[in-house]
């Protein structure tokens, strides 16, 4: 499949597709600001990237966050700063955000997109996408501090969290989206293994154990081969 070159509204030169950026690439997407990988489309004389998802973001959406206003891409922020706080996150941005300017109230644009409820191995139901914490069974100087039930850090309770509310079980944004978190370090009376020696060491016991139960799958096919053969006689 052929994809053209395109034209973005938030810059002046055509932008060719590019498929398959890799992370070693280093190439930061113009729109979220974060490092692009697979599909994107650029313009290499001004180092100008956009992630396909992020090219494709509309003009202007209705989010639930801020249900007065629709909300206007911006491909830079309008603030005499040069940047935007995002609402949901609580982190600057100086890239895309998607603005209500009556109100101030900003958000990146991979946080506009955030789904409205995640999985995460830490915690047995799906948590919800929550732009207001609030729990009636704390009273408001309790309710007023959270920390991340995956990373142990404060919430910024002005931001958003994903939280399963019948367990008052909460974290970050980015907590509930970062799959495959690095295990916690070894202690160091261990002797050391290495995180890939540890991926070698049980892709073997896997393999191992395959092994194993074709081997015990063979034992009882030769078992009922002798059975039903017995059974003839
Ligand atoms: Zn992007
Ligand atoms: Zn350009
Ligand atoms: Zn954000
Ligand atoms: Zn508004
Ligand atoms: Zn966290
Ligand atoms: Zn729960």
């Amino acid at each position: 499949m052929e994809s053209e070159a395109t034209q973005h509204f938030s810059h002046p030169h055509p932008l060719n597709p590019y498929d398959e950026a890799q992370e070693s690439d280093g190439i930061r997407c113009s729109g979220c600001e974060l490092v692009t990988l697979g599909s994107l489309f650029g313009c290499e004389s001004c180092n100008y990237y956009l992630h396909e998802k992020c090219l494709n973001v509309g003009r202007w959406m209705e989010h639930p966050a801020h249900p007065n206003h629709p909300l206007t891409l911006l491909p830079v922020p309008t603030y005499p700063s040069g940047s935007f706080l995002c609402n949901a996150c609580r982190e600057d941005g100086s890239s895309f955000s998607l603005s209500c300017a009556h109100c101030e109230f900003d958000l990146h644009v991979q946080c506009a997109s955030l789904p409205q409820t995640v999985v995460h191995e830490a915690h047995p139901h799906p948590l919800s996408l929550t732009f207001s914490y609030s729990n009636p069974k704390l009273s408001h100087a309790e309710s007023i501090a959270f920390s991340c039930d995956v990373c142990g850090e404060d919430v910024d309770l002005q931001g958003w969290l994903y939280l399963c509310v019948g367990c008052d079980f909460g974290d970050h944004l980015s907590c509930a989206t970062s799959e495959a978190r690095p295990p916690p370090p070894p202690p160091p009376a261990n002797e050391p293994t290495s995180a890939v020696e540890e991926m070698h060491r049980l892709t073997k016991e896997m393999q191992e154990f395959q092994l194993a139960a074709a081997r015990c799958q063979l034992q009882m096919n030769l078992a009922n081969a002798l059975a039903s053969t017995m059974r003839r006689f």
